[in-house]
């Protein structure tokens, strides 16, 4: 029995050799599959590698290594579906159609039960039962590809997480993750900035990227705040609003007759806002105090405050999960219980933006089947 129809169960049906029956709450097979990447599915990444992943390096590495992007564009190529690469890597396809399409056929000699819920399993002397609303089902294996608890109007679920504890499994506390981040008090001066977009390089703790930031009336988002959110946990963030100008107190750029609006390359509602933030005019750059300039400055090095994430809701992800110490790395069967496997975003491994979570799903299902048999 196979617990889940998305992303990671249908790689796993695809490669398994055994004949299986597949369980999902929804009634198609990969709901989140269809909605991902703007339905045009951001399948792999080109420059897959485990520094891109939250979680265990060594796991995450010896997963992705042993079937990688190349081995995903291999298997979708067999079903005539070839991605397109795109900006930093990403593959896109035309449409999730076809993806889908490939796993119905990848998938057409398992049974699927979908519209069915789980709601509880537990291990009898027969094996796994599995207990739906009505009816329960013995099964000598369970695999759990549930995901994670993100987007619940898809039916996402936490009876993954509730079937690992149930086994003395140890879970990372699942929380949102490639979301929107929400403003302090302080910074409600940005929410008037919506629908505006910057290309901005954010800082948090050790990591830091580069690319466009929205803002939006519940706070910021956009590609470089959602990769920010899966590193944030509490605290600040630092922005810096110009990463293409070297612009410090001795800039030259202070003996400017023009306007700072006029002189600095951001959307001028954007530096607006944010003199205005300070009670500091738009003026010739030349007038500025040195208590002014200090705070202008601040447009490389801004330490923004974060009060939370947009929520599960409007997340693409859940970080946390099954932590995989207690998994074998190779088979996915947990060391605690013989027969007993998880795979995919329910285990405590999460991905950047770019097509790393769907990459992460369908090497655990790809690696998992290869060594499974009754
Ligand atoms: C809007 C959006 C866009 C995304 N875009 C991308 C993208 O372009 N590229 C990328 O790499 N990643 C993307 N992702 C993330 C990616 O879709 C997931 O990481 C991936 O689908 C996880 O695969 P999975 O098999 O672990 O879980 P899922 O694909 O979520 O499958 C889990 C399945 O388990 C079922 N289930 C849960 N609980 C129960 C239960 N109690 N009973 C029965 N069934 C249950 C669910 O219905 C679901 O079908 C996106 C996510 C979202 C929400």
């Amino acid at each position: 029995m196979v617990i889940g129809a998305g992303a990671s169960a249908l790689m796993f049906g695809a490669y398994s050799k055994e004949r299986l029956l597949f369980a999902d709450a929804n009634l198609d097979i990969g709901a989140k599959v269809k909605i991902s990447g703007g339905k045009k599915c951001n399948l792999t990444n080109k420059y897959v590698n485990a520094r891109n992943y939250l979680g265990n390096e060594a796991f995450i590495k010896k997963n992705i290594d042993s079937f990688n992007s190349d081995d995903t564009l291999g298997f979708f190529a067999k079903y005539g579906v070839f991605p397109t690469q795109k900006d930093n890597g990403q593959y896109f396809c035309n449409s999730s159609k076809e993806v889908l399409s490939a796993f119905s056929k990848a998938n057409c000699s398992h049974k699927f039960l979908l519209g069915s819920r789980v709601y509880d399993v537990e291990f009898a002397k027969e094996g796994f039962v599995t207990y739906f609303e009505n009816e329960s089902i013995i099964s000598k294996k369970l695999v759990v590809a549930s995901g994670g608890i993100s987007y619940p109007k898809l039916n996402a679920s936490d009876i993954g997480y509730k079937i690992a504890k149930k086994f003395s499994h140890k879970i990372k506390t699942p929380k949102p993750a490639l979301v929107g981040l929400t403003l302090q008090k302080e910074q409600f001066w940005m929410r008037e900035l919506s629908g505006i977009s910057l290309h901005v390089r954010v800082k948090y703790e050790d990591f830091a990227y580069e690319g466009d930031m929205l803002f939006s009336h519940f706070g910021i988002s956009g590609p470089v705040i959602l990769n920010a959110s899966l590193r944030w946990e509490k605290g600040k963030i630092e922005i810096d609003f110009l990463p293409f100008l070297d612009f410090t107190m001795s800039s030259f750029i202070w003996n400017e007759k023009r306007q700072l609006t006029s002189v600095i390359d951001a959307p001028k509602r954007f530096v607006k806002a944010f003199l205005n933030s300070f009670k500091i005019a738009d003026k010739p750059m030349k007038s500025y105090s040195n208590y002014e300039r200090e705070k202008i400055i601040l447009l490389k090095k801004y330490a923004m405050p974060i009060a939370g994430t947009f929520g599960l809701n409007r997340a693409e992800i859940t970080k946390g999960g099954v932590e995989t110490e207690e998994i074998n790395p190779k088979t996915f069967e947990s060391k605690i219980q013989n027969g007993l496997y998880f795979i995919g975003e329910v285990l405590d491994v999460s991905g950047e933006l770019g097509g790393y979570n769907l990459q992460w799903a369908f090497s655990c299902g790809a690696n998992a089947a290869k060594n499974f048999s009754f």
